[in-house]
C-alpha cells in the first residue's frame, strides 16, 4: 500500500479537517474498506450548548462512507460520558446505543458507529479502523495468530475474535495499555486499528501495517497458481454473456420467491480465475472475510454447477434446484442457531458463482447488487493472499450466525426507507427515445423501476438512459438500441435486459409509426411498412416478453400502446388503423395465453398526443390536416374540440395509465383497454 498522505494538501486543515482528510484517504482505497465499512475518530475540545468547554469524540456516524465523508457525518459524543462506563463489566448493545444517543452533542445526529466505545476507551487523539484485505489475509488463517506475531512482533497486538460491542471495546483498550510498544491492534477475522497523537501518525501506521502484510503474502505468492489449476473451460466473452443472459431469469425467478430481487452479472478476470479453479468450490464455502461484509453477502455464496451453453433448459432446471437446496440449507442453519424472537431472513443467496460464466449478485436495487459484487472481489483477494501463506479460515459458525442475526444489523433493516411502488422491478420500454415512450420510461423509473430504454435511435436512447440515471441513481437505466421489426435486434435487447438485471417484470410495447393516405392512393410498400412496425413489431416484442417471463416464473405485466383508431377509425388512416387493430387482437390473445403464468396484458388507447412526438412529424401532421380539411396548426385544437372533456391529451396522461397497468394496483386486470383520449363516444371500448 502506498501512503497517499501529502503534507501540502493537509497543511491548512484544523482537527476536523485532518480527520476528514485522512478518512477520505482511507476510503479511497477499497483494499482497506468497502462501501460504508471501517470507521475513524478524533478527540477534541468543543463548546457545548451551554457555552461550556467539553471534551468530545467525533466518530463516524452509521450510514456514511469514508470515501465521501464530510465533517457533518461525524457524530459528536461527550468523552466524559464514555469514560464513565469503562469500568462496567458489560453492557448490552441496546443499552449502549441508548446511552450514546443521550451523550450526543447534537440531538438527532446520525447514530454513532457501533465501534464508538472502542474509539472512546482508547486515549489517543486519532484512530483509524479498517477491514484491510491484507490484514484479513493474515488473520483468516489456520495459523493466523502465529503469522501475526511473526510479521509484527511487538508492534501489533492481536485481539481474539469477538463481536463488536462493549466487551470488545474494553478488550482493545486493555490490550493497548498492556502492550505499550504496540502501534496497532489486529482484530482476528475482522481488521486493523491504528492510532496517533496526530491524524498523520495514525494514517501512516495503517499504511505501514498493511504494507507489511502485503509484502508477507507477496513474498510467498511468486509464480504460484494460488487456487490450483483451472478445472473449467471459460468460453469467450460474447458466448459467456449470452449464457449468463439465458440462465439469469431462472436465477432471478428462484431467488425472488420470497422477496423480489434484481441481479447483476460480473465476469471480472479475478472472478473467472477464481471460480474456474480447482480449489474454488471448497474455499467459497468457508465463510466471509470479515463480519462487516455479511450484511450484504450472507455467510456463504452458492457455488452453482452443471451450467452449459449446450443445454439451456437443463441448465435452468439445475440452477433452480441448487438455489432451492441452498434455501433449505439456510433455513436449517437458522433453525440450529435461532434464539426466541429471531426472524428468518430471505433464505436465498446474495452471491451466486457459476464456473465458466461469472458471478451473479442479488439485491433490492442496482446499488445493493454492486456493493455485494465489490465486496466479493475483495473476499477473493483475501482468500488469494491467505492461501499463499496457509489455509484460509473464517469466523466460527456460531459467531457468523450472531452477526447475520445481530439485532444491531436487523435494526438497520427496519429503518431502511420505504420502498417505491415499482422498487425491485425491471421494465423495458420500446420506442422510448421521444414522445409518449420517453415520458413512460421516466415515469416508471421515478416509481422505482430499473428501466431498459430501447429505440431505433441509439444516441437518443443513451441520452435518456443517462438522464434517468442522473435522476434516480447509478445503474437504474440501461440503453439498448432496438429495431422492433428485426427479430435479432429484439432478441438482443431482451438479452441485454437479462444480462443487466436478470429479467423483466414490465414490458411496454410502445414503438409506432403513422402514415395518412387514402386507400386508393396507398402504395403496398407503405401499407407493409405500417404493418411491420405497428403489428409485427409488437408481435416480436410480445413473443420475447412471453418467453422471458415464462422462464422467470414471476408473472409480469405487458402494456401495449395502441390507438383510439382501433375502435373508431378515421378516414385516410387505413394502414395505421388496420395494423393497430392487429396489434390489439395480438394483445388479447397474449392475455389469454399469459394468464396461467400470471402475465397480465393490457392496452392504452391514446388520441392525438403531439408533445415531442416522432409519430406526429411534419408530414403526418400535414397529411392528417389535409384529410380533415384544416390547416396543420389547427390540428391540436381540432382534436381537443372533438373529445367530451375538451382536453388536450399529454404524454404524462398516457404514462399515468401505463403506470397503473404496469403496477400491482391493476393486479386483477388483464385483456383490458384504457382509453386516454379525453372521451370519444365512438371509441368507447365495448
Ligand atoms: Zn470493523
Amino acid at each position: 500500500m502506498r501512503s497517499r498522505w501529502n503534507d501540502q494538501e493537509a497543511g491548512g486543515f484544523d482537527e476536523m479537517g485532518l480527520l476528514v482528510y485522512s478518512s477520505r484517504l482511507i476510503g479511497a482505497e477499497t483494499n482497506l474498506v468497502v462501501w460504508g465499512g471501517g470507521n475513524t475518530s478524533a478527540k477534541r475540545v468543543e463548546t457545548d450548548y451551554q457555552g461550556l468547554e467539553t471534551r468530545v469524540l467525533r466518530v463516524k456516524g452509521s450510514g456514511s462512507d469514508l470515501k465521501t465523508i464530510e465533517p457533518k457525518h461525524f457524530s459528536g459524543v461527550r468523552l466524559d460520558s464514555i469514560e464513565r462506563i469503562r469500568s462496567r463489566e458489560d453492557m448490552s448493545d441496546d443499552e449502549m446505543v441508548d446511552y450514546l444517543m443521550h451523550s450526543l452533542m447534537e440531538p438527532g445526529s446520525a447514530r454513532p458507529s457501533i465501534e464508538t466505545l472502542l474509539h472512546g476507551f482508547v486515549p489517543h487523539a486519532y484512530i483509524h479502523h479498517t477491514h484491510a484485505d491484507a490484514i484479513l489475509s493474515l488473520t483468516n488463517l489456520d495459523v493466523g495468530r502465529k503469522i501475526v506475531a511473526e510479521v509484527y512482533e511487538k508492534e501489533a497486538v492481536l485481539v481474539p475474535y469477538r463481536r463488536p460491542g462493549f466487551k470488545l471495546s474494553r478488550q482493545v483498550a486493555e490490550a493497548i495499555e498492556a502492550n505499550p510498544e504496540a502501534r496497532a491492534v489486529v482484530l482476528e477475522w475482522h481488521g486493523l486499528i491504528t492510532w496517533g497523537d496526530t491524524a498523520k501518525e495514525s494514517y501512516l501506521s495503517t499504511s505501514e501495517m498493511v504494507t507489511r502484510a502485503e509484502e508477507h503474502a507477496a513474498d510467498r505468492a511468486r509464480g504460484r497458481a494460488v487456487f490450483g489449476p483451472p478445472v473449467v473451460k471459460t468460453p469467450p466473452p460474447e458466448a459467456r454473456q449470452r449464457l449468463a443472459a439465458a440462465i439469469a431469469p431462472a436465477i432471478r425467478g428462484e431467488t425472488s420467491r420470497e422477496t423480489r430481487v434484481v441481479l447483476e452479472f460480473d465476469d471480472g478476470e479475478d472472478i473467472l480465475d477464481f471460480i474456474g479453479s480447482r480449489d474454488a468450490k471448497a474455499l467459497s464455502q468457508i465463510g466471509p472475510a470479515t463480519p462487516d461484509h455479511m450484511m450484504n453477502t450472507k455467510v456463504l455464496p452458492l457455488f452453482a454447477e452443471g451450467v452449459s451453453a449446450d443445454d439451456i433448459p437443463g441448465s435452468r432446471v439445475r440452477i433452480r434446484a441448487q438455489l432451492a437446496r441452498y434455501a433449505d440449507d439456510y433455513r436449517a442453519w437458522v433453525a440450529r442457531h435461532q434464539r426466541p424472537g429471531d426472524p428468518v431472513l430471505d433464505p436465498y443467496p446474495r452471491v451466486i458463482l457459476v464456473p465458466g460464466v461469472g458471478m451473479f449478485t442479488t439485491g433490492k436495487d442496482h446499488q445493493r447488487t454492486r456493493i455485494t459484487a465489490d465486496i466479493y472481489h475483495h473476499t477473493i483477494n483475501v482468500m488469494r493472499c491467505a492461501s499463499v501463506i496457509g489455509k484460509y479460515t473464517s469466523l466460527p459458525d456460531d459467531d457468523a450466525y450472531d452477526i447475520e442475526y445481530w439485532p444491531m444489523e436487523l435494526y438497520k433493516l427496519t429503518i431502511a426507507s420505504q420502498e417505491k411502488e415499482l422498487s425491485r422491478r425491471v421494465a423495458l420500454v420500446t420506442g422510448a427515445a421521444r414522445g409518449i415512450g420517453k415520458v413512460i420510461a421516466r415515469t416508471l423509473a421515478a416509481a422505482g423501476a430499473h428501466v431498459v430504454v430501447t429505440d431505433i435511435d441509439e444516441p437518443a436512447t443513451r441520452q435518456l438512459a443517462g438522464e434517468i440515471v442522473e435522476a434516480n441513481g447509478r445503474g437504474r437505466a440501461l440503453a439498448a438500441p432496438m429495431d422492433v421489426t428485426d427479430e435479432a435486434s429484439v432478441a438482443r435487447g431482451f438479452e441485454a435486459a437479462c444480462a443487466a438485471y436478470g429479467g423483466l417484470d414490465i414490458v411496454v410495447s410502445n414503438a409506432g409509426t403513422a402514415v395518412s393516405r387514402a386507400i386508393d392512393e396507398l402504395d403496398a410498400a407503405t401499407w407493409r411498412k405500417s404493418l411491420e412496425v405497428n403489428a409485427t413489431g409488437h408481435f416480436l416484442v410480445a413473443r420475447e416478453a412471453l418467453r422471458l417471463m415464462k422462464a422467470q416464473g414471476l408473472g409480469g405485466s405487458i402494456v401495449f400502446n395502441a390507438s383510439k383508431n382501433v375502435l373508431a377509425p378515421g378516414k385516410d388512416f387505413a394502414a395505421y388503423s388496420a395494423a393497430k387493430a392487429a396489434q390489439t387482437q395480438l394483445a388479447r390473445v397474449l392475455a389469454i395465453e399469459g394468464g396461467e403464468h400470471g402475465i397480465r396484458v393490457n392496452l392504452v388507447n391514446p388520441d392525438a398526443v403531439f408533445e415531442d412526438s416522432g409519430l406526429w412529424n411534419d408530414v403526418t401532421r400535414a397529411e392528417r390536416a389535409s384529410s380533415k380539411g384544416i390547416a396543420p396548426e389547427d390540428l391540436e385544437e381540432h382534436y381537443r374540440q372533438r373529445n367530451l372533456l375538451k382536453a388536450r391529451v399529454l404524454p404524462e396522461d398516457v404514462a399515468e395509465a401505463v403506470l397503473f397497468l404496469a403496477s400491482d394496483r391493476s393486479a386483477k386486470t388483464t385483456g383490458c383497454i384504457v382509453p386516454v383520449d379525453g372521451g370519444i363516444a365512438a371509441a368507447f371500448p365495448r
